[in-house]
């Protein structure tokens, strides 16, 4: 694995060069990764549709558009992010002029996972070039096709010195955790997040961690129940459910609950036809150990719409579980997959208080129209980010810090957070030699007043 030494260290005598300072170096790179995405896009469909059998429409929307906009909004206000930022000095430091400087960390590492392959591999890359960084990315070994297109397409569009793909699996990632960066940004499970960060100890590297968890959707007894239904099937069943921010079961107030249940069969019908398994566009799950994994969860509660898989293909049915409860397996860990338990609540306050004494989640959805329990639900739960009356769509908007916390993850994303999370903030004064106010010099009479 020396390779993996030489690589960090050609990126390092790179970054030491100030190769990277450059406001036009890193526009060029932003709009050099457009067009090497823009000219392989087809080899990304195919890429996509072997590892996940991902629609075009798919890969279009949640892989390549959202980089596209990501790749735009970076190179339009790339140098209002680059550009010092002038603060007030107070009254103390008369005569002094305060500003924060934006300095990019170095040599940085992107692990990512394989659930959105392109998207999650790249979308931190782009904040860390517009921060002036060189960066090694190592996707997932799970979803293979895309991990050798990006590392060969990638090799033809930039030096290695700068920016590379390291491919491999977990002997890789662990080989490459030993090195010294100056940032790590990692997309996974809690656990490995966990050992990303005792990895990253060692140097004392900053580190975000964009990990997962159980994410509710709400539905209260005032929401517009046929849109609440439509937006959570497409959340929850769009990529077959492995996303990290897919509503992972729907909490219903009990007096909705049959008209939400029976909206939910009709839009999965619409979207994904009578008979899934043959939808040539739906995704499958990525292999074998899922699959088996998400299988045993068909076996609990009722299922209420769906229920088949295909080993063959490893596709299993957008699937509504009904009578669930916190027992069962299913409520026990991230589901991940096409399957949505639904569980029913009569009093708000507890179905709430029981979220809060939970791991914090990643996402959140409310469903209801009254203003003033949206925001109480938003102000009582902590959860990474979400919606109200939608699922999925804050993480679309480049303004939105995306992120999670407690043990869904530390740090956040997405347009110029993704600038800032690459960047250390450095805080300068400029004093002024004009004058010299002696209040702070021992021996001063103020400086005996104020004490
Ligand atoms: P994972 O943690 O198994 O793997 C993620 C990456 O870590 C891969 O590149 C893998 O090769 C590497 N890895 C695996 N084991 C390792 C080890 N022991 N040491 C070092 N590196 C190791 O996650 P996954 O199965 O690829 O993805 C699913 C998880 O990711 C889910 O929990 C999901 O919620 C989460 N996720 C989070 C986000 C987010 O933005 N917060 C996005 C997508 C997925």
């Amino acid at each position: 694995m020396e390779y993996i030494e030489t690589i960090v260290n050609n990126q390092r005598a790179f970054f030491q060069n100030g190769n990277t300072v450059d406001y036009t170096f890193r526009k060029d790179r932003l709009e050099k990764l457009r067009e090497m995405l823009k000219k392989h896009e087809s080899k990304i469909y195919m890429a996509l549709k072997k590892d996940l059998n991902k629609s075009k429409h798919e890969t279009l929307t949640t892989e390549l558009a959202f980089l596209y906009s990501e790749i735009d909004v970076a190179i339009k206000n790339l140098r209002f992010w680059m550009a010092a930022e002038k603060v007030p000095s107070p009254i103390t430091h008369k005569g002094s002029r305060s500003y924060i400087m934006k300095e990019p960390y170095g040599v940085v590492l992107v692990i990512s996972p394989w659930n959105y392959p392109l998207q999650l591999a790249l979308a931190p890359v782009i904040g860390a070039i517009a921060a002036g960084n060189c960066v090694i990315i190592k996707p997932s070994e799970h979803a293979k096709a895309t991990s050798m297109l990006l590392a060969d397409i990638v090799e033809g569009a930039f030096d290695s010195s700068y920016l590379t793909v390291v491919e491999g699996g977990q002997e890789v990632s662990t080989e490459l955790l030993k090195q010294h960066f100056d940032s790590i940004f990692f997309t996974g499970s809690s656990e490995v997040g966990k050992i990303v960060m005792r990895a990253a100890s060692e140097h004392l590297t900053p580190v975000t961690l964009e990990l997962g968890g159980k994410s509710p959707a709400i539905v209260d007894e005032d929401a517009n129940i046929n849109l609440a239904a439509k937006r959570i099937v497409w959340g929850k069943f769009t990529n077959a459910g492995q996303t990290c921010v897919a509503p992972d079961y729907v909490y219903v107030h009990e007096s909705v609950k049959f008209k939400l249940l029976k909206a939910m069969k009709k839009h999965v019908k619409s979207f994904y036809g009578k008979d899934p398994l043959k939808n040539g566009d739906y995704t499958k799950i990525i292999n074998e150990k899922h699959f088996n994994r998400l299988e045993a969860f068909l076996t609990e509660g009722t299922v209420l719409h769906g229920g088949n898989s295909d080993r063959e293909s490893l596709m299993i049915e957008p699937t509504i579980l009904d009578k669930i409860t916190w027992e069962n397996s299913v409520m026990k860990e991230e589901i991940f997959g096409p399957i949505l338990p639904v569980l029913s609540f009569t009093n708000i306050e507890d179905t709430l208080y029981k979220i809060r004494k939970m791991e914090k989640p990643l996402a959140l959805y409310y469903f209801g129209d009254n203003e003033k329990m949206q925001q109480q639900v938003m102000e009582y739960v902590s959860f990474g980010g979400g919606s109200i009356n939608d699922t999925l769509y804050h993480l679309a908007n480049p303004h939105l810090p995306f992120g999670g916390v407690g043990s869904s993850g530390m740090g956040a994303y997405h347009g110029k957070h993704t600038f800032d999370t690459f960047s250390h903030k450095k805080g300068i004064l400029k004093q002024t030699t004009k004058f010299d106010l002696p209040f702070r010099y021992p021996g001063s009479k103020l400086a005996e007043t104020v004490v």
